[in-house]
């Protein structure tokens, strides 16, 4: 089968044919509807080393952590899914008897530093791939919902859905107001999670128009950047500031505007991986504010993504790649010529 497979650090990675896979006991082989491309992958081949990254993501591997599909053959012991069926696939794959995976929570598995791999696509082998096996647990169910526009949601919608489920307390209740800042895959389904599941008034913020006007279609009032970018932000609020915010790029500009926008006893949720820094000074935010990062989701919540995607409550935005064109989806995502999540899907 054809597949895009990770072969070296810090290299592009090769479109190629390799064996299909076998269901091992347990697991499923699914047929790939779509896989998504994500940021991380571009560290994954670009950033990482021998020296730098974690030891789970030597190479080689195919990519893809954002990955749905239909049931093509049923592993040993797997009962009760059905050949045909559309899945979303929850990407990690944690030791599954844990706390943490008891939760359906592998990313924070305690075994983590034991295991091969961190989730599908990233150590072990992903879905930019014809086929993919995956384990039985992994699966959740679309039912008659579009899968290979619902790929990204694995990803692209659990991350902010679990960054935003976390911050629900402090959006409780009226005259609520939580900031988005960033407005790529994640950011647009931010906004659309939390129009769904809250009240509050939802502000967003982005260095392009195009992505601003998408988040007021999508109901959020924008404020563009400037120097004066934190006091219109706070104005909007009535002066209080936000009472949750959520930061989808994570660099030193973007927490200081964060903790600029926040409100007294808000909350502040770094999401984006920049890697930047945070001067914190007693003086400097308003009392009891809370400065959190996160990391993806649980399985639980991602049946709670796929019911809103079902419900068309969310809706990811996508731009379609045929499995020979992988490459230039990663070429365009590199580049920053993308303006939707691209996503392959080896079956047009
Ligand atoms: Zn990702
Ligand atoms: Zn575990």
């Amino acid at each position: 089968m054809r597949a895009v497979v990770f072969e070296q650090y810090q290299s592009t990675p090769v479109l190629k044919d390799v064996p299909k896979p076998v269901p091992g006991p347990g697991e499923v082989l699914l047929k790939v509807a779509g896989a998504g491309a994500c940021h991380s992958d571009v560290a994954v081949f670009r950033e990482f080393s021998e020296e730098f990254g974690p030891a789970q993501l030597k190479p080689s591997f195919i990519l893809g952590h954002e990955n749905s599909g239909w049931v093509e053959e049923l592993g040993e012991g797997v009962s009760g899914i059905a050949i045909g069926d559309a899945y979303l696939v929850y990407g990690p794959i944690g030791c599954g008897h844990c706390p943490a995976c008891s939760r359906g929570q592998d990313t924070y598995c305690a075994n983590a530093a034991k295991m091969p791999y961190l989730a599908s696509g990233l150590g072990r082998d992903g879905g930019m791939a014809e086929y993919l096996r995956v384990p039985a647990r992994n699966l959740v169910p679309l039912g008659d919902a579009d899968p290979v526009a619902a790929a990204p949601l694995s990803d692209a919608g659990l991350t902010p859905y679990h960054a935003i489920k976390k911050a629900l307390p402090t959006l409780a209740g009226g005259g609520k107001h939580v900031l988005v800042i960033g407005l790529g895959g994640l950011g647009q389904l931010a906004v659309q999670i939390l129009t769904a599941l809250t009240g509050a008034t939802v502000i967003a913020t982005d260095t392009k128009d195009d992505a601003m006007r998408r988040a007021e279609e999508a109901g959020a009032v924008t404020v563009g950047g400037g120097p004066d970018q934190a006091a219109r932000i706070r104005e909007l609020t009535g002066g209080k500031g936000a009472d949750a915010v959520f930061d989808f790029v994570g660099i030193d500009p973007t927490i200081k505007l964060a903790m600029e926008s926040v409100a007294l006893r808000g909350r502040v949720t770094v999401v984006g991986i920049g890697n930047g820094n945070y001067t914190w000074n007693f003086y400097g935010v308003p009392y009891e504010v809370e400065l959190t990062s996160t990391y993806w989701g649980t399985i639980e919540e991602l049946h709670e993504v796929v019911a809103l995607y079902r419900d068309g409550q969310i809706t990811p935005e996508v731009e379609i790649f045929a499995m020979d064109d992988a490459l230039e989806a990663y070429r365009r995502l590199e580049a920053g010529e993308l303006s939707a999540r691209a996503v392959v899907a080896p079956g047009r």
